[in-house]
């Protein structure tokens, strides 16, 4: 896989072509052997598709095929083969229209450039924009497909022309892959890995797994590969109900993998509604929360309470228990879940508070310590924990564990 331009070299452009590529070739079953990236210079892009060619049955290219003097990959690939480069009188004709429709005039002479193909090479269509795709095949079997560099042309055509094109010609080469994602909150990865490595001594079958963390938590994704999706799915169902045990405490369910689907899931199935107090979080859990499309079927609001008054006034916290324990504290988090669910009138109530940094902190309170109080229906559980990292990483933990202790409530789990 090459990505052509300058500005990927040097960095301004996030290769993301790349990474898209590899992973539809690779859930293709294809097996992806290297990937690089060049300028906009004839001979380094010469270079990197004889180099494509030498690891690979097919070298898929994208950008500089459009019309400005930097866009070279098409004459590289021609100069590559030593093809004659021929205007393709339909692609004339189609920018002709593109340009009349766009209310530009007469087709400019850069822009005939875009209807240029090697000989022997197949157009494939973009719909969404000038440059064509095209597949120049070389006589020993192999192929340089080159794509467009914007990523919604790319992505359509290889969508739409390379993917069913490259399964139907290696159909029976494919080794397709199988995935399935378990997602955890709440238990390191380093932990998660040893408790499974155990487990699993050298007996994970055809399944390989990947620990990937992040700062809501550590996704375990399960592959099997070559295998046809029904046989894979008994594989990866084996394995899954055999880690099921050790995982139960710490696993969520969720379509797109974030907890808080999971928790409104929940909030939904039992009836509930949530209100929320935030402190140090600042209304990301509500913000959290929110980005769920429905959520205002079960979330009614939330208070950022930052200072000790609005803790007092808006939420009922009492003032005593602020003096006696510090606005970081157990005592003032259950006040908050339970004020703000009275307050709000909902089933379920969670409050949040402690020290996100970089000040602040305290021998007894150092930063990144956070208080969390679920309240449901008037039964409490509160939860101290002390995060590492930035501000970011520590408001970001606070967020994803405080959901996950709301949720550990209404599942029943234990504490
Ligand atoms: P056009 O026909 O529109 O000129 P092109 O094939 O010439 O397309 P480029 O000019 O190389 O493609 O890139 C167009 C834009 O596409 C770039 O400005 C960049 O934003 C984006 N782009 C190019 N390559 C990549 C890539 N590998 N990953 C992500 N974005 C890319
Ligand atoms: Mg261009």
């Amino acid at each position: 896989v090459i990505g052509v331009g300058d500005e990927l070299l040097l960095g301004h452009t996030v290769n993301t072509n790349g990474s898209w590529i590899a992973n539809e070739l690779s859930s293709l079953g294809l097996e992806v052997v290297g990937q690089e990236v060049v300028g906009d210079v004839i001979g380094a892009i010469r270079g990197a598709v004889a180099r494509g060619l030498s690891v690979g049955d097919v070298v898929v290219m994208t950008g500089g095929l459009g019309p400005t003097p930097d866009d070279l990959t098409r004459s590289a690939v021609a100069e590559h083969f030593d093809l004659p480069l021929q205007e393709d009188p339909v692609l004339v004709e189609g920018l002709r229209a593109r340009f009349r429709a766009r209310g530009l005039g007469e087709l400019l002479p850069n822009n005939r450039a875009m209807a240029l193909v090697p000989r022997g090479a197949t157009i494939l269509p973009n719909p969404l924009g000038a440059a064509p795709g095209l597949v120049v095949p070389d006589p020993e079997g192999r192929m340089v497909i080159l794509l467009p560099g914007i990523p919604g042309e790319m992505k359509g055509i290889f969508s739409r022309e390379v993917g069913p094109h490259l399964r139907g010609l290696f159909r029976s080469r494919l080794r397709p892959l199988h995935h399935r994602m378990i997602y955890t909150t709440g238990i390191p990865e380093s932990v998660l890995a040893q408790e499974i490595g155990a487990l699993l001594r050298d007996d994970s079958g055809h399944v390989s797994l990947a620990f990937l963390p992040d700062l809501r938590g550590v996704r375990i994704r399960l592959t099997v590969r070559g295998l046809d999706r029904e046989e894979a799915g008994t594989h990866l169902d084996r394995l899954e109900s055999k880690l099921e045990g050790n995982l139960a405490p710490y696993r969520y369910w969720a379509e797109g993998g974030d907890l808080a689907e999971a928790l409104g899931s929940t909030l939904m199935s039992v009836g509930g509604t949530l209100a929320t107090a935030e402190s140090c979080t600042g209304g990301l859990i509500s913000k959290r929360i929110t980005d769920i499309p429905g959520s205002s079927r079960y979330f009614l609001g939330g208070v950022v309470a930052y200072s000790d008054e609005v803790k007092i006034r808006d939420l009922g916290v009492s003032p005593e228990v602020l003096e006696e324990n510090g606005s970081g504290s157990g005592p003032v988090a259950e006040g908050m879940a339970l004020g703000v669910a009275r307050r709000m009138g909902t089933t379920v109530g969670l409050g949040v508070t402690g020290v996100a940094g970089p000040g602040g902190g305290s021998d007894e309170k150092p930063v990144g310590t956070v208080f969390f109080g679920a309240a449901v229906e008037g039964k409490v559980r509160i939860r101290k924990e002390r995060f590492l990292g930035d501000r970011n990483a520590v408001r970001e933990r606070a967020a994803q564990a405080a959901m996950a202790l709301v949720l550990g409530l209404l599942e029943g789990r234990p504490e």
